[in-house]
């Protein structure tokens, strides 16, 4: 049994998965390679001056993955709720989680389906997004959904640092108390 599965492993979904990791969430990312962000040529993400999205991609998953994320390429048919958590049915099998995190980009055949409510989008060629609480909440308690396919501005910096509110709320409600996730450099 998973903490949190983030379906999903462009720019929010990993960036959401790095911050779960990190705080000793059981976290499991799913990835069907099918990023918008691996059609990019990055120039305007902050810290990281002129990155190819694969790259970007690449490097954001190592890093999650580092923290103690686990990634599976997989293609998620279906989700569903079982008793107390849900359960992910994917062209890999079944996974089991107690919340998810959507960060899906630009596809919402699978949300739909599962009956998560949508809305028309308001961003340049994005038709459907999940229709989102401000702190990332879906219509359907435990799902949450972040980056593009939540609405937000299609830019990776935006996109990996709604991914990172996401999680951070969500901390903040597992928790009961405001998540902060502090390192702090002490130069020698
Ligand atoms: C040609 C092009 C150029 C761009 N150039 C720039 C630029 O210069 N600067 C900039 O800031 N932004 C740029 N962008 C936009 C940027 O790439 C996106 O806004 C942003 O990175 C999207 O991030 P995301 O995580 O929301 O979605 P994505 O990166 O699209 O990630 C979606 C993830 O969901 C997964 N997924 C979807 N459905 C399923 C499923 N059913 N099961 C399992 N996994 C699933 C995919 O495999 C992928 O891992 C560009 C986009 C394009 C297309």
């Amino acid at each position: 049994m998973y903490d949190v599965i983030v379906v999903g492993a462009g720019p929010a979904g990993a960036s959401a998965a790095i911050f779960l990791a990190k705080a000793g969430k059981k976290t499991l990312m799913f990835d069907n390679g099918l990023s918008v962000t691996r059609r990019a040529l990055v120039k305007n993400h902050y810290g990281a001056p002129n990155i190819t999205g694969p790259d970007l991609v690449e490097t954001g998953k190592a890093q999650a993955k580092e923290h103690g994320a686990e990634i599976v390429a997989a293609d998620v048919t279906d989700i569903r709720r079982t008793d107390d958590h849900f359960t992910v049915e994917t062209d890999q099998g079944v996974f089991h989680a107690r919340y998810i995190i959507l960060a899906t980009g630009l596809y919402t055949d699978m949300i739909e389906r599962i009956g998560v409510r949508t809305k028309p989008g308001t961003e340049p060629r994005i038709k459907t997004i999940v229709d989102v609480s401000p702190e990332g909440k879906t219509s359907i308690p435990g799902i949450w959904a972040a980056g593009t396919v939540a609405g937000v501005s299609m830019h990776t910096i935006i996109t990996a640092g709604d991914g990172a509110k996401v999680a951070i709320n969500l901390l903040s409600e597992m928790a009961g108390a405001r998540h902060v996730d502090h390192d702090v450099y002490k130069p020698a």
